[in-house]
């Protein structure tokens, strides 16, 4: 197994470091040509706006999306990664790649200085809650019959799956918590089984 980090801009080193304290190996994907061979991929939080231009600039978004389409691939998008994964953004998107049915509106949940840490409780995960922080975090304002979520904090669901697919409007790289990592290893694991 291999997971990519799209490493284009944003947290890709500390997903990095989650992956490898979980003894998996990874791969930055700079190129398109970096998305072969891989068992899934990562897109980190950062700036939604500069990550989509850059990979439609080095023509990633189609290279994904041939991946993502085979539904053996599967995607996690974290903060900035949730805003390009999802079918509708309120606010600015250049890029949409449209995996998940979901409407995100970016920066709901205040600006930079009303970044935040919750505790927000995880069925998936089981006991203890799960150390959630916010940076500039986009709201999923609706969810599409294919989408279940995974978690909420104040009534917003914050994490949530459609398939192969993953989204968490926090940031679970920047914790000691590997939790959501390990979870994202078995989606890939569960997508392998069904090949
Ligand atoms: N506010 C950023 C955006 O709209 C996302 C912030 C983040 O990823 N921490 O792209």
């Amino acid at each position: 197994m291999r997971v990519g980090i799209l490493a284009i801009q944003g947290d890709v080193r500390e997903h990095e470091r989650m992956f490898h304290r979980l003894g998996i190996a990874t791969k930055l994907v700079r190129s398109k040509e970096h998305l072969q061979d891989l068992s899934g991929l990562v897109i980190p939080g950062g700036e939604s706006t500069t990550i989509g231009m850059l990979m439609q600039e080095y023509g990633m978004t189609e290279e994904v999306l041939k991946y993502a389409r085979t539904g053996q691939f599967p995607v996690w998008g974290t903060c900035a990664g949730l805003i390009l994964m999802a079918t509708e953004v309120v606010g600015p998107s250049p890029t949409r790649l449209a995996l998940m049915d979901i409407t995100a509106d970016r920066n709901a949940w205040g600006r930079q200085v009303s970044s935040f840490e919750a505790e927000v409780p995880i069925a998936a995960l089981g006991p203890p809650d799960f150390p959630a922080v916010f940076i500039r975090a986009p709201r999923i304002r609706r969810m599409g019959d294919t989408v279940v979520p995974l978690a909420k904090c104040q009534d917003d669901v914050v994490m949530a799956e459609s398939g192969p697919f993953l989204v968490t409007s926090f940031h679970p790289e920047l914790t000691e918590d590997v939790r959501v990592h390990r979870y994202f290893i078995e989606k890939i694991e569960e997508a392998r089984a069904n090949r």
